[in-house]
């Protein structure tokens, strides 16, 4: 295994966060669908987030790519343009402290784009993964041990599978028996 540091809960959760943003703004295709390109936007913070998201997407997919050189450098102009902060906060008066990061840009997800960051920092960056099935760009952490998963759902999977059981099925009608 590479690197070695395993993020706590409370980061992955935040990497998680970043994963479901990222996918939510960032693939023209998702699970063979298209996705609309310019969600909705009324607040600015939305609009924050929907770029922040699109920008994390262009990251994981330059990691999911090989390219961490790329996504070191994208993932490092994020974090100049956010100007993020580090501060103590807990989760609700009897709550664990935990570092937060925080920042006058970024509002909310700078704490996502810091997770993503911590993410590529672990060495675990061999887990961010693209889907391998077609019409999908999403990105996502795989979780089997030996680093084998090459979809990003299920229903990915099972359209891969029933595409090619489709082609074997048409080229054994092709050949004349
Ligand atoms: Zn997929």
């Amino acid at each position: 295994m590479l690197g070695g540091m395993e993020l706590d809960e409370h980061w992955m959760l935040a990497v998680q966060d970043a994963f479901a943003l990222a996918n939510a703004v960032g693939p023209a295709f998702a699970h063979g669908k298209p996705l609309p390109s310019e969600p909705t936007r009324s607040l600015p913070e939305v609009a924050v987030l929907g770029d922040t998201g699109r920008e994390l997407w262009m990251i994981l997919r330059a990691v999911a790519a090989g390219d961490t050189a790329a996504a070191a450098e994208r993932l490092n102009a994020l974090l100049d343009l956010m100007d993020a902060r580090p501060r103590m906060a807990r989760r609700g008066p009897g709550g664990f402290w935990h570092l937060q990061f925080v920042s006058s840009t970024g509002g909310e997800s700078t704490h996502l784009v810091i997770a993503t960051g911590m993410l590529l920092g672990s060495g675990d960056f061999v887990r961010i993964k693209g889907c391998q099935a077609p019409r999908c760009e999403r990105v996502f952490l795989d979780s089997t041990r030996n680093r084998s998963q090459q979809f990003c759902s299920t229903r990915c999977q099972d359209r891969v599978k029933t595409a090619s059981l489709r082609e074997r099925r048409r080229a054994r009608e092709d050949t004349p028996s």
